[in-house]
């Protein structure tokens, strides 16, 4: 039997999934201050300003491919930035793709703005096949106050405290702008699918030394105690098959090193089960405020890559390799969602992806019961 342990029990893991609990200073709050905690060099990464200038070129340069627009009618992040939406294509499948919810996992970012770049400008026939089946959604920085301060989180002005917006999405939650914004944009659009994009901390894969460039994983564990109890355990199978997809269309592709995305710092460690993350509560198919009262819900994974600008490990040697592999992985997902690829894996395969000998499961929501 599987052990559930309790969110707030596993303090102090550095991981991507985990609570920070960190004391930030006031001065942490002004935009442009010293906020970097690690010894990162952040000059090479794209900042909110240089993303809405790139974002532009895009969109003109594109022949009218891709548009690009803000949710300001939904309203604007905390400190009045605007989150800005590319969408390109025009098939049926929506799929919806968000970058840096964390404001320190920004290489992000930089894999969605590659890909609308070449969503813009490239004629190959799996472009035009994606582009075609599906009509894509990026937002390329959900979290712009946080990616200006370098944090995970965003800042919430009235109240005065820092606050992680991927654990913001429940039904009495919603404490900050940004997730009612993108929430209400998303009751909306009503998409098919969702890729989540983060960033973690170093581990290695099971049984070797070699470092995880990159991991596969969902808020709400295949098998775990949530996600098989979700439209007759659709969602629980489609999650398996879209990671055991990406999995395999990056084995040729040079030195990638994937597995599970798992957190713990032991020879065992834990699968999440965080209800109240972004893609999670998308699957749950959250209803704040009677927004989504007829349930709309969506499948979702997320990609881990390697390294964040809190830690400090992001070196910027690695940063052109660790955006491609995002990159790549990305477009082969939208490639077997808008295929159907996807359908045809195995679920059992997911079992093939390396991962660590199970601890059980991180939640956010009382064990009891389980
Ligand atoms: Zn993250």
């Amino acid at each position: 039997m599987k052990k559930l342990i309790g969110l707030l029990a596993m303090f102090g893991m550095l991981l991507a999934f985990a609570v920070h609990p960190n004391v930030y200073a006031k001065s942490d709050t002004v935009p442009g201050g010293p906020s970097t905690e690690g010894k990162t060099s952040i000059n090479s990464i794209i900042t909110y300003e240089e993303m809405i200038k790139k974002l532009e070129i895009i969109e003109a340069t594109s022949k009218g491919k891709i548009e690009v627009f803000t949710l300001d009618d939904y309203g604007t992040s905390e400190s009045g930035n605007s989150i800005y939406v590319a969408k390109a294509g025009d098939g049926e499948k929506k799929i919806w793709v968000q970058a840096q919810i964390h404001g320190d996992e920004k290489l992000t970012t930089e894999a969605a703005l590659q890909l609308l770049k070449t969503f813009a400008s490239n004629g190959t026939s799996d472009i035009k096949t994606i582009l075609n089946e599906a009509t894509i959604y990026v937002i390329p920085m959900y979290n712009p106050d946080g990616s200006i301060l370098n944090k995970r989180q965003t800042y919430l002005v009235d109240q005065d405290r820092y606050l992680d917006l991927n654990r913001d999405w429940a039904e009495d939650k919603f404490e900050a702008k940004e997730s009612r914004v993108v929430y209400e944009y998303w009751t909306d659009l009503k998409p098919d699918f969702a890729v989540d994009l983060h960033h973690q901390g170093f581990k290695t894969v099971y049984g070797t030394n070699e470092s995880t460039s990159f991991s596969l994983g969902i808020s709400l564990a295949p098998d775990g105690p949530t996600l098989p109890g979700i439209k007759d355990g659709l969602y629980n199978t489609i999650t398996k098959q879209m990671q055991a997809y990406v999995y395999d269309s990056m084995i040729d592709y040079g030195y990638t090193h994937i597995d599970q995305y798992q957190v713990g710092g032991g020879d065992e460690k834990y699968f999440i089960d965080i209800r109240g993350g972004v893609v999670s509560a998308m699957m749950l198919g959250t209803n704040y405020n009677n927004l989504n009262d007829d349930g709309h819900s969506n499948p979702a994974i997320f990609f881990e890559t390697k390294g964040n600008t809190r830690e400090g490990n992001l070196g910027q040697k690695s940063n052109g390799y660790l955006t491609k592999q995002n990159y790549q992985a990305l477009k082969s997902l939208l490639y077997g969602i808008a295929t159907d690829e996807i359908y045809g894996v195995d679920p059992d395969r997911w079992d093939d992806i390396p991962a660590y000998p199970s601890a059980g499961y991180l939640t956010d929501y009382e064990t009891s019961g389980y």
